[in-house]
Order: structure tokens, then sequence, then C-alpha cells
């Protein structure tokens, strides 16, 4: 018999992102939303706010793109080593590009809201996004892939050989000693000539040291836990694939994992504070206020069903500035 899922109160970076950037946008994403996923069950508000949790920016749908079809190249290798070339990359971008292009068009999502639902499109005329945006995602894709395929790093990846490689990139999570969850997904992990486990996140994006110097850390504990890797073995880094694949080291020590630590006993400690009845994860729509800030509203999944938007009901008080970082 199928277990039922439990809304537990977990932590990851992006949970805390969208925390402290709209709390009523983290309200639908995580409470908003919850079985949604369930079209028969769900009522019509919580299966919309699923849909629209499930929309992605052009940048977000890039970003995906490339990460999976990295993904998928480096398991074919390991499985029938299948070389990583830079055509082979493109092509398979390529067909994702298609489908998931064609997904969002028809609207899939209706039915599938997994499916691929763009944010230009949901919020544009649904049918056409300016050509110029829709050639800027096919460069960055192709050329994150490019970078990659003939980067230095990925030649050490190749000639570790598959039998050092960790089975990754998939959502995982370990539990810190308090009993919280900490949900992170590494998305590349190998054993270097030296004998060092190097744990890589790919970045499609500009680099954000603050927090990705604590996702990083994430890893780590993670391999610490899971893998039972000692903290000296182990090195981190994000690659900048759309900046010629760029290895940008992060170094590891017992201060940087206890302040992490520290972080994220502070953000659950906000994230707690708002809830109706905290010890079952309860929340009510009302006490997460909305942000009101342009910049964030206008690019917010959430905007046909925020009152700060339609209107519909009186805004509530604005969370304070420092709520609105990024
Ligand atoms: S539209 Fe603005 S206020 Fe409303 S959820 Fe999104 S970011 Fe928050």
């Amino acid at each position: 018999m199928a277990r039922e899922l439990v809304n537990e109160l977990t932590w990851s970076v992006s949970r805390d992102r969208l925390f402290r950037q709209c709390r009523r946008a983290y309200y639908y994403n995580y409470y908003g939303s919850w079985g949604g996923w369930d079209a028969a069950a769900a009522d019509e508000r919580t299966r919309r706010i699923y849909i629209l949790k499930n929309i992605q920016s052009l940048n977000m749908w890039a970003g995906g793109i490339v990460h999976d079809t990295i993904a998928e190249a480096l398991r074919r290798f390991a499985a029938k080593t299948e070389p990583v070339t830079v055509e082979a990359l493109r092509q398979a971008a390529r067909s994702k590009l298609r489908r998931g292009w064609l997904e969002a068009v028809n609207r899939e999502w209706l039915v599938s809201p997994k499916k691929t639902n763009l944010f230009e499109l949901y919020y544009g005329n649904g049918a056409t996004v300016p050509e110029e945006l829709t050639e800027d995602v096919k460069t960055r894709v192709y050329g994150c892939l490019e970078a990659l395929a003939t980067s230095p790093l990925l030649a050490e990846i190749i000639a570790a050989g598959y039998m050092n490689w960790k089975p990754v990139d998939t959502l995982d999570a370990f539990v810190l000693d308090d009993g919280l969850k900490v949900w992170c997904a590494i998305d590349f992990a190998f054993f270097d000539e030296a004998g060092m486990l190097r744990i890589l996140d790919w970045k499609t994006g500009s680099e954000q040291p603050e927090e990705l110097k604590v996702q990083l850390a994430c890893y780590a504990m993670f391999a610490m836990r899971k893998w039972k890797a000692p903290l000296q073995r182990l090195r981190l880094a994000g690659v900048f694939l759309g900046d010629t694949a760029r290895v940008s080291e992060y170094p590891l020590s017992t201060e940087l994992l206890a302040d992490t630590e520290n972080i994220i006993g502070e953000s659950i400690g906000k994230m707690r504070l708002p809830l109706s009845e905290p010890e079952k994860n309860m929340a009510r729509e009302e006490d997460f206020p909305t942000c009101d800030v342009p910049r964030i509203c206008g690019r917010c999944n959430f905007r046909e069903v925020c009152p700060a938007i339609t209107g519909s009901k009186p805004k509530t008080e604005a969370a304070p500035a420092s709520a609105h970082e990024e």
C-alpha cells in the first residue's frame, strides 16, 4: 500500500532563498501547492498553485537542460563507454529544447504539471516569445556544453575512470544531529588521481559565493554522512560552464561546516515562526506577508494568485527589507 506523503519541514538552499525573497511565495511553494499533484483529489486552487510552482523561467529551463544533458552523457559513458563529445551533447540538448518547447506551447502541463511550462509563455501570449530570447537560450545551452566537453576537467573525469565516479545527480537528503532533513542534489563527484573525492556543482549562471559556499558545505556534510568520506579527503568546487567551465574551488574546514550548521539552524528557526502549528508543520496563507517588491514580483510564478498582484484581498504587511535579499 502506498505511504501517504507528509509535508515535513525540511531545509535546502533553494527553500532558504525563497523564504528570504518573499514569505508569500514561500507559502505557495511549500504549503499552498501541497497535494496539487493529485488532479482528482486536490481542490481547484491547490491544483492551480501546484501548476504555477512548476513554472520555469527560460534561464532555469536552459540550466535544467544543461544539467540533464551532462548527467545523461556521463551515465552513457559509464554504461557503454559512449564518448562525451561536443556534437553528442549538442544533439541531445537540441532534442530536449524541441521537446520542452512543444510541451510548453501545447500546454501539456495542464494534465502533467511537471512538463515544461515557461514563465515567459505563461505570462506572455502563450504561443511565442521574442526570437532573441529563444536564440539566447540555445546559445547559452550549447556554449555551456561545449565548454565542458572541451575542458581539462572533463578530461580528468574521464581519465579517472567511471569506477571512481560516485552515483549522484538525484535529489537526496541527509539528517542533522537535531533530526532536521537537509535536501541536496550533488551534480557530480569522483575520486581523482590523488585520492581526493571531488564534489562538483555545474553552474550556468554567475558566481554567488556566499550561497555557493553554503551549498557546497551541505554537499560535504552529505558526503561525510552518507559516504563516510573524511573531511580532509574532500574537495569542493563550482564549475562555471558559461565562463569557459572555470573551476572555482571552495576550501573546506570544520569552521565552514559549523558556520553552515548555524546558518541552517537560524534559517529553520525563522521558517518555524509563522507556522500555525509548528509541530505538524501547518501554515495559513495569511501568516505569510507579500513582499511587494516589483523586481521580485515581476518574475514570480505566483503572480496569478497573489493578492499583491490581483488585488483580490487586502495586502498583508510587507516583510522587512532584509527579507528581500537574494
Ligand atoms: S507576486 Fe510578489 S508578493 Fe506575491 S508571492 Fe510573488 S513575490 Fe510574493
